[in-house]
């Protein structure tokens, strides 16, 4: 049998600096040469005649080679020529420094030529092809896959080290999946795939391979999550937290009463705290229907019940705000609640650090810095997540394992259609809370393009004599994020100075120093910034119930799911809120995009739009943490087989929960495989 574990050193061709190349690849066994699946195909297995062949385009042809290859010197660059023809015509090939060429063509004999073909008038040249001997399909004559990142390694080489790899496992791959799936799903086989998503003979063979693939990592995820679940389901180690302590008692003094949504999700909240098994939960809230006080409220059974509780937030700003909305209720109580962010002073964070070890810190409110290792508790019993989506499976268990099986609560304002959620978040239980606190009035949108600039100025103008405050809101595209600082920071400037002049104008953006950044979004609440600029760092979770105004710069350019949060800004007091879209472009998607931002202030339906209509993978906006990484899925393309692997999973996990069955037992080593302990039960 191969050994797919084996180093990768010992696949043909592969030398001590190959392997070195490779490593930078990730690949280090020879199962990760083989799955390391290309990025694009180009066809080089259809000729066409000299004649036919368009200029710009990428064209094999077969011709003789009809002389002696020429070879020029300009300065110390060789140039070497050579001429070919075929029945239809003749073309002029010219490679640059590729002297080792002088004597490879014989003149009379038929060769391929693959590259960029560039017409002059009437006379046909290519340069730089790649070529074979007619007979030979080194280069050319089929399908070739083009693999992502390669480093210092030339494509053709690391085409030719997986070939040679391939040819170690033919036929001995052994299968993974079990029979009665890959029948009743009509997928190929492990070995017929793999081979051909490397060399595929037509496109169609592509697309079968793929589909098997992919098939096998959205399946072993999915049930690996459902699995997870089943665990937990029957894990009796979690926390069991007081009975005795009523969370009726902060609920009776808050300024506000609950929806029934919220005391609903508490009443699940709670079930979980009490029972033996440890608490997985989901709370997934539109922007504003008040998820924290939630949060909170459990926190402070927890702290009754004498644990202590980690709230991890995303950004700075965000945890001081929850700092704040919890001491002002909790303190009464006798909880004290501090911040862990990096902007503390080394001082302030060993007594922190300290208070947290010996237990006189009960709530620990913070950013990723929670994550640190030499953050220690003396018993962590709750975790809360702020804006889920953006730590990742891998993030919720590191916090996790700083306690014996806590409770966890991950909370989200990304609605998400249901499909995705199983896949996201399969091994949680969802509670949703699906109605907002009552008065809420709809947030007014509406999508204008440059030409409306002044009216909209005027608008804000007209806000802010009113007594109001605005946002305006800039992308901030991550791969130019240099670039788009400083459009930003133009844009703040010619406002300050020119449109807003006779206002306070302000602006905000993620590489500000944390400190920097709190002043302002401090004075903003206050109401001493009548206008903010910012990025998107004002996203997730901000409240200043003045601001009733939002601008989005751009908004073609954000996911709707974002546009959604961001306007979530506002509208978060007693005010008539609006929110402007100004947007570029024609194309009928981004009319569309614009036009469910402005019909509707639901964000399970503009999730649901988001998936239909995205134009350019942006769900989540730029922030893709949180998704799982895949190696060929693509969550969006591929939800046609999602779907189908989601119920064949459920299946399985209503009838095998324990895969223990003998037709699921190749199940339950993919899984394991791929997910390690976590998973067995
Ligand atoms: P999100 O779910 O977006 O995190 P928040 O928890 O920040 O929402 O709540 C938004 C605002 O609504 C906060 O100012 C909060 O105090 C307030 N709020 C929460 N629940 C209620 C309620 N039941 N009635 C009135 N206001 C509420
Ligand atoms: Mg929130």
């Amino acid at each position: 049998m191969v050994d797919l574990n084996k180093d990768v050193k010992y696949v043909k061709t592969v030398g001590p600096n190959r392997v070195k190349l490779l490593n930078k690849l990730n690949i280090y066994t020879l199962k990760d040469l083989i799955t390391y699946y290309p990025r694009d195909y180009e066809d080089r297995s259809k000729p066409k005649n000299i004649y036919e062949c368009v200029d710009g385009e990428e064209t094999l042809i077969e011709a003789m080679v009809a002389g002696k290859m020429s070879e020029m010197h300009k300065g110390r660059m060789t140039i070497s020529k050579l001429t070919v023809k075929d029945q239809t015509g003749t073309c002029y090939i010219t490679w640059f420094n590729q002297g080792y060429l002088r004597d490879k063509f014989q003149a009379g004999k038929m060769y391929r030529f693959f590259g960029k073909i560039s017409i002059k008038g009437n006379r046909v040249e290519m340069n730089s092809p790649v070529f074979d001997e007619i007979e030979q399909t080194k280069n050319t004559g089929k399908i070739i896959p083009i693999y992502p990142l390669t480093f210092e390694l030339k494509q053709s080489t690391l085409r030719r080290i997986i070939e040679n790899g391939l040819v170690e496992v033919k036929n001995q791959l052994p299968e993974t999946l079990p029979d009665y799936i890959l029948k009743n799903n009509n997928l190929w086989g492990i070995n017929e795939a793999i081979e051909k998503i490397h060399f595929p003979v037509e496109f169609s063979d592509f697309n079968k391979a793929r589909e098997r693939l992919v098939f096998e990592e959205l399946l072993s995820m999915q049930l690996a999550l459902l699995k997870l679940k089943n665990n937990y389901e029957h894990d009796e180690n979690g926390i069991q937290f007081n009975k005795q302590v009523h969370m009726s008692d902060v609920i009776n003094i808050l300024p506000f009463r609950l929806t029934k949504a919220q005391l609903r999700v508490l009443e699940e909240i709670d079930r979980d705290m009490e029972s033996t098994r440890p608490m997985n939960r989901l709370l997934q809230g539109d922007v504003g229907s008040g998820k924290t006080v939630v949060a909170m409220i459990s926190a402070y059974k927890a702290v009754k019940s004498g644990y202590q509780v980690a709230i991890m937030a995303p950004t700075a700003i965000l945890a001081s705000q929850h700092l704040e909305g919890f001491q002002g209720i909790l303190n009464q109580f006798g909880i004290r609640t501090e911040l862990l962010i990096s902007s503390i002073t080394k001082k302030k964070k060993t007594e922190i650090l300290e208070k947290l070890q010996n237990g006189e810190i009960d709530i620990i409110i913070g950013t990723h810095a929670i994550l640190e290792e030499n953050v220690i508790f003396k018993n962590l019993g709750l975790v809360v997540t702020d804006e889920q989506h953006r730590f990742g499976v891998k993030q919720r268990s590191k916090i996790a394992s700083k306690a014996q099986n806590p409770d966890i609560i991950a909370m989200s304002a990304t609605p998400i259609p249901r499909t995705l959620a199983l896949i996201l978040y399969g091994d949680l239980d969802i509670s949703i809370i699906d109605e907002l606190p009552p008065n809420r009035k709809k947030i007014e949108t509406f999508a204008v393009r440059k030409n409306m600039e002044e009216r909209v100025n005027n608008f804000i103008k007209k806000q802010i004599e009113e007594g109001r405050q605005a946002y305006i809101v800039c992308p901030l595209v991550e791969e130019n994020e240099e670039m788009t600082l400083k459009s930003v920071i133009e844009l703040a400037e010619k406002y300050q100075k020119e449109t807003f002049s006779q206002y306070k104008v302000e602006y905000l953006h993620g590489k500000m120093k944390a400190k920097e950044k709190d002043d302002i979004m401090k004075r903003f609440k206050d109401g001493e910034i009548d206008i903010l600029i910012a990025t998107t760092v004002i996203e997730v979770g901000v409240n200043v119930p003045n601001a009733s105004i939002m601008v989005v710069e751009n908004a073609e350019r954000f996911g709707l799911a974002q546009l959604h949060q961001l306007r979530g800004r506002v509208g978060r007091g007693e005010y008539q809120s609006y929110c402007i879209l100004k947007y570029e472009g024609n194309s009928e998607t981004i009319r569309q995009r614009m036009k469910v931002m402005c019909d509707t202030n639901d964000g399970f339906i503009i999730s649901e739009k988001d998936l239909e209509l995205r134009g350019s993978g942006d769900f989540f906006g730029t922030e893709q943490h949180g998704l799982p990484e895949f190696k060929i899925a693509n969550l969006f393309e591929d939800i046609g087989i999602l779907k189908k692997v989601q119920k064949i999973s459920l299946d399985i996990m209503e009838k095998d929960p324990k895969l223990e069955q003998s037709e699921n037992k190749k199940l339950n080593m993919l899984i394991r495989d791929k997910f390690g302990k976590r998973i067995e039960i």
